[in-house]
Formats: C-alpha cells, sequence, structure tokens
C-alpha cells in the first residue's frame, strides 16, 4: 500500500514569521496518518526543520544543483538540503522549467544528486493549455517520465507530481477524468520501465489549485496518492483540511 503524501510547496513566499504556521501545523497534526511535507524557501529550511522536529512532519527542498559542491554562485547542493533537516526535494517545477530554462536532463541529473544524497525527489511534470488543446498532453507527459526520471529511481526515493501548468495559481482543475488519465498514464509508464514492484510503490501526486473544497474529490481518482499544494500550503488553516481530506 502507498502511503498518502500531502506536500506543500511554499515557492519564493515566507520569511521566519511564517515558521508559527508550521507550529500550528504540527500542534493539528500529532501524529498525522499521512505523510506530511513542506518545502519553505531555503532560507527557512533549517529553522522550519528545527521547529517540526519532534513533529511528524518533515521538510523539503524545492530545488538542487546537480553536483555535490564547486563553484556555483547562489546554488545549494542535495548535501546541503539533507544537512540543513531536509528528506525530499522538489525538482523540475514548471516554474523552474519555465524561469531557469531548465530541461527534462537537467532535472534528471538534479534527480540523481537529489537521490545519491538520500533524498526523495519529487519530480514534477505536467503539460502548458496549448499542449493540452492540441490533444498532446500525454505525449509531453511521457517525453518528461522518461527524460526526467533517473534509473536508480525506487518506491522511495521517488515522488512523482502532475501539475498542468494551467492549472497552477489559477484556480482551475482538470476534470477528475482529466486528471485520472494522466494518473493511470504515469503508473503505467513507471511499471513498464521499472517493473510492476517498483512502479506501483512509487506515489503520484495531483498538484495545481488543490483548495480545501475541492481536495476530496481529487483524493478520490485512482492513482491519487496525495497533493502537491502551492497557494494552500501557506497557512495551516487552509492545509490541514486539504490533509483531513487524504
Ligand atoms: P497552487 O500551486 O496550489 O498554488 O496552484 C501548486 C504548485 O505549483 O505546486
Amino acid at each position: 500500500m502507498r502511503r498518502k503524501l500531502a506536500a506543500g510547496n511554499w515557492k519564493m513566499n515566507g520569511t521566519g514569521a511564517a515558521l508559527s504556521e508550521l507550529e500550528a501545523l504540527a500542534k493539528g497534526h500529532p501524529a498525522p496518518a499521512v505523510d506530511i511535507l513542506i518545502c519553505p524557501p531555503a532560507t527557512l529550511l533549517n529553522r522550519a526543520a528545527q521547529a517540526l522536529s519532534g513533529a511528524s512532519i518533515a521538510v523539503g527542498g524545492q530545488d538542487c544543483h546537480a553536483d555535490a559542491s564547486g563553484a556555483h554562485t547562489g546554488d545549494i547542493s542535495a548535501g546541503m538540503l539533507k544537512d540543513a533537516g531536509a528528506t525530499a526535494v522538489i525538482l523540475g517545477h514548471s516554474e523552474r522549467r519555465e524561469d531557469h530554462g531548465e530541461r527534462n536532463e537537467d532535472v534528471r541529473a538534479k534527480a540523481r544528486a537529489a537521490m545519491d544524497a538520500g533524498l526523495t525527489a519529487v519530480i514534477c511534470v505536467g503539460e502548458s493549455l496549448a499542449q493540452r488543446e492540441a490533444a498532446n498532453t500525454l505525449d509531453i507527459i511521457g517525453g518528461q517520465l522518461s527524460g526526467s526520471i533517473p534509473d536508480q529511481s525506487t518506491g522511495e526515493n521517488l515522488v512523482v507530481a502532475y501539475e498542468p501548468i494551467w492549472a497552477i495559481g489559477t484556480g482551475k482543475v482538470p476534470t477528475l477524468e482529466q486528471i485520472g488519465e494522466v494518473h493511470d498514464f504515469i503508473r503505467a509508464r513507471l511499471e513498464r520501465r521499472f517493473g510492476a514492484g517498483v512502479g506501483r510503490s512509487v506515489r503520484l501526486l495531483y498538484g495545481g489549485s488543490v483548495k480545501p473544497d475541492n481536495a476530496a474529490g481529487i483524493f478520490g481518482v485512482p492513482n491519487v496518492d496525495g497533493a502537491l499544494v502551492g497557494g494552500a500550503s501557506l497557512k495551516a488553516a487552509d492545509f490541514a483540511p486539504i490533509i483531513a481530506a487524504l
């Protein structure tokens, strides 16, 4: 059985004052029945890990460099994330692909580094609106999966997040049929590549405008093992009911 996962992506939001939201979240979930992961900005990672020490809530990064160390001003390695208290890292988010020109092969190299450092890679895939309207969704997702996911992936070190770009931060959500179609496709691709054992144990998250009022419906879709939540993960009062719906 795959354990459900509620992951929060804070993106470029939050200063020290936001740590109180984590404390509230931890207080409300002393023994959660699902896995909870919060990915704050790198500046807060260590303080978040400390604020949550003793709580059953993990913290993760939002990106890492493919190299372990070296002359890469402004970058952070997977080992540094781990050292700061992270157990996971989001990779290949569409905002990174867009803002930083990250290609599938870049995401794969980063994921390899993350897995080598002992982190779980939460690899994001998703189509643009134009790609969906051109009926290219599954082709695009298939290419992103084969290009971005490293060979050493297992059910423990890999999570895949399906995030249609047009649903992120827009309040637009695909139909449950559309979500189900893509999740079934991702599952089948993982099973084909890694075998049924690994393919069936990788958790698949849906992301894109997940809110307290639509979470339960989305979580009822087969092969949806949780969510990657942006805006609604910033406040404990919004994230808690999403966790409760899992
Ligand atoms: P959103 O973002 O929940 O604010 O749409 C999701 C994401 O980008 O991970």
